[in-house]
């Protein structure tokens, strides 16, 4: 079940191939095979044997593993998560592509004819293995070394005439997004100095690899921990004579602050607690998840994650142009 985290949303293909694949059994079967949900090789539980794919035209799976040795037979799909399923696999791989365009359930069970506790079932199962992979194979920013990294923070919220001292309202950002990867890393921080900052680039980033960031003194010393730093002025330009740049993370910053606006007045919610969850928005936590770790109530997660859906569509279909219009401005939704 490796790689099957982040990379099964980047490697999730455009409909139109998709339907091709699953079109046929041929064809599923390896596909299946290659992406990790089905196992590659078997072992043959009775006698060790290496195991052969066989064609058997009875079964509806029509493909089984079949041992040279004793002739024991078992399931393509022993030791994969779609082990204990009756559902055709053709079904099931709708189930794993409808996850990785990011439908809803109510979506799934709609286009899919799946029931709902199946369908919640399943995504539940999907993002197991997404955790697990993660986990074991947490995202490592720069690790190729032709990704550049641009890292910067970015102050949320303004603090309020009214309510003083209730409490701090405004929240310190730090970004690092990995240019053309789509990977991008946000962490709320209480500082940003550089004992705070560094430790979390030095987790996150690659060592060796090459970061862009602003003039600001935290990130004096990445040189010096072995990173490949380059910096902007921004009191000076926006884009320094060698062409360094942070225009990507700051697309980002762009996208999550119009977010935040388009939420302004609407919430007794602390920004604080605003931002956390346009992050778990962003991250793709599911309800009953950010519930528990927000301490938000389930109705509200719920109405405020339906409006941040709201604001992704409206921008993407009233504003299509605007979002590339200042050609300086790469701006990736993530
Ligand atoms: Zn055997």
């Amino acid at each position: 079940m490796e790689n099957l985290g982040t990379p099964l949303l980047d490697r999730a293909p455009k409909a139109i191939n998709w339907y091709a694949v699953v079109s046929s059994q041929e064809s599923i079967v390896p596909y299946m095979m290659d992406n990790g949900l089905l196992k590659k090789e078997m072992t043959c539980t009775h006698c060790a044997s290496d195991m052969n794919l066989c064609k058997r035209k009875d079964i509806s799976d029509s493909l089984q593993w079949k041992c040279p040795a004793c002739l024991l037979t078992s399931s393509i799909r022993r030791s994969s998560i779609f082990e204990k399923s009756k559902l055709p696999l053709r079904k099931l791989m709708e189930l794993v592509y409808y996850f990785g365009i990011d439908l809803q359930i109510y979506e799934v069970e709609k286009l899919s004819d799946i029931s709902h506790v199946s369908v919640i079932e399943w995504f539940d199962q999907f993002r197991i293995v997404c955790k697990e992979s993660l986990t074991n194979d947490p995202v490592l920013l720069g690790s190729n070394s032709e990704h550049l990294i641009e890292i910067d923070e970015s102050l949320f919220g303004k603090k309020r005439k009214y309510h003083r001292g209730t409490g701090k309202q405004d929240t310190w950002v730090f970004g690092m997004v990995e240019k053309g990867s789509r990977k991008v890393i946000l962490q709320i921080v209480e500082k940003r100095d550089r004992k705070t900052l560094l430790p979390i680039i030095q987790e996150n980033v690659a060592e060796g690899a090459h970061i862009n960031s602003d003039c600001w003194a935290a990130y004096n010393t990445l040189e010096k921990e072995g990173f490949v730093h380059k910096t902007v002025n921004h009191s000076k330009e926006f884009k320094a004579q060698d062409g360094t740049c942070t225009n990507e993370i700051e697309g980002i910053w762009g996208l999550a602050k119009l977010k935040i606006k388009s939420m302004k007045g609407k919430s007794k919610l602390p920004l604080r607690k605003l931002m956390e969850l346009v992050y778990y928005f962003g991250i793709d936590l599911q309800i009953y998840e950010v519930e528990k770790l927000s301490d938000i109530s389930h109705v509200s997660v719920i109405e405020w994650f339906e409006q941040f859906r709201i604001v992704c569509k409206e921008s993407l279909t009233n504003d299509p142009v605007l979002l590339g219009s200042n050609s300086e401005h790469l701006i990736e939704i993530d």
